[in-house]
């Protein structure tokens, strides 16, 4: 899911609409380009209602308090069709959910399934197509309703079970086999939606069931991207044969103060990726997602301007843990360090994988990247080092103060930040 600053796949990125967006409390999240205001209709006092008529419990009693102004907000951001147009027609994000229900269709074949934020139930229905007995879709924003007439509509109300609900305040009459969720935000982090996955694992899951996906990695690396800096900055040293070149510092603020959405490739990247942060769904925690600290130490792969840092992210989908018969956990790949040395875990060959890597086709959440107001000369085997913090705001869970520290060639900087 995403909401969010995207203006296309590919090219010609600017961000001032992203930031008229954010004029508005609360922000909106992975947001289609038409989705420039808000809904004006908010659920005043919320209410968790079922459709269909499967064995639910049908609870009225969603609790006000919990509905911050910011989360309605957020959940109004997903009652616009166009995020869930965009959503859908992303293939790679698409397609790959659905490999990977069908890639485990032996443990979701009969069982019973909760789809966390189903948005417009189409999770909910691959879930269904592969057999699941019982779908509870779970959906808090008002695209719930349409959600429900969709699954009414292809003559699956015996087994989907639309909830119109934050999936924390739903009551259901029984444990489920399998949690699926599409939760990831830009930077994988923002928007935390993960934190609501984890309580529903908690609250809902049976042990040993399955979570799709079930591990994240969320990957950095300095980047080099002259065209963009030029395009953005030194536009304004000639324009029209003016000297506009008093803007440039305000320029540099517009454009590069807060992270960005934007695709590059595989050539803007400096030196191998560097994973911050390697979560595994079945065992994290809320708390350990709250603020993300790393270090890291790169080498530079070629001589070239450092223009700033990119953050990408790559979810897997393995089953649940098994024990084999040597007593060694059975579990599909190595759990690595936040060394920076492996920027890649090892992974079975069969693992279905959503990657957002500059190097893999371009999906909407694109690649989110930290510019600099001043680009850096390196050399080629050069180090560059430093920290990152990631961190929910404060202000706000749904957005993510960003902390990075760098050093290169005897020179140190820090750079703060905010994605709202
Ligand atoms: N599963 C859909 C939509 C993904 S977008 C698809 O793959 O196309 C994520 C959805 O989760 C949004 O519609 C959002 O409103 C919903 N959501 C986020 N947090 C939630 C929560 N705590 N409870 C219920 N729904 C939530």
């Amino acid at each position: 899911m995403q909401t969010g600053y995207s203006n296309g796949y590919g090219g010609g990125h600017t961000h001032s609409r992203r930031r008229s967006h954010r004029a508005a409390p609360g922000g909106v999240y992975r947001v289609c380009s038409s989705s420039l205001s808000s809904p004006s209709t908010a659920p005043s006092t919320p209410t968790t209602t079922s459709y269909g008529n499967s064995n639910h419990v049908d609870t009225e009693t969603a609790v006000a308090s919990m509905w911050e102004g910011y989360d309605e907000a957020y959940f109004q951001s997903y009652a616009n069709v166009g995020i869930h147009q965009e959503m859908i027609k992303d293939r790679v994000r698409t397609d790959t959910y659905k490999a990977a229900i069908m890639h485990h269709q032996n443990l979701i074949s009969g069982k019973v399934v909760m789809d966390v934020g189903c948005g417009t139930g189409i999770l909910s229905i691959f879930c269904a197509q592969a057999g699941a007995s019982r779908v509870y879709a779970i959906e808090a924003s008002d695209i719930a309703i349409q959600a429900n007439e969709i699954v009414k509509e292809n003559d699956l109300s015996d087994r989907i079970t639309v909830i119109h609900s934050r999936v924390e305040e739903v009551e259901i009459e029984e444990k489920v086999d399998v949690i699926i969720s599409e939760w990831m935000g830009y930077a994988l982090l923002y928007e935390t939606m993960l934190p609501s996955v984890l309580y529903a694992r908690d609250k809902w899951l049976k042990p040993g069931g399955l979570i799709l996906p079930s591990h994240a990695m969320l990957y950095m690396a300095p980047v080099t991207n002259s065209e963009r800096y030029h395009e953005t900055i030194d536009f304004w040293r000639n324009v029209y044969g003016i000297d506009m070149s008093a803007l440039i510092p305000l320029a540099k603020q517009c454009a590069f103060e807060e992270p960005v959405t934007e695709t590059i490739s595989g050539e803007n990247v400096l030196t191998w990726p560097f994973m911050v942060k390697y979560i595994d769904c079945y065992t994290t925690t809320a708390r350990e997602l709250e603020s993300i600290t790393a270090r890291y130490k790169l080498s530079a792969i070629m001589s070239a301007p450092l223009h700033g840092f990119a953050f990408w992210f790559e979810v897997e989908f393995n089953g649940p843990i098994t024990i084999s018969s040597n007593n060694d956990m059975g579990f599909p790949f190595q759990h690595g360090t936040n060394n920076g040395s492996n920027h890649r875990k090892r992974r079975q060959k069969d693992t279905v994988v959503l990657s957002t890597a500059p190097e893999e086709t371009p999906t909407h959440w694109q690649q989110t990247i930290l510019y600099f107001y001043e680009p850096i000369e390196v050399r080629q085997d050069q180090i560059i080092e430093g920290s990152i913090t990631l961190s929910q705001s404060k202000e706000n869970h749904r957005f993510m103060n960003v902390h990075l520290e760098y050093s290169t060639g005897g020179r140190s900087f820090v750079k703060e930040s905010v994605m709202r």
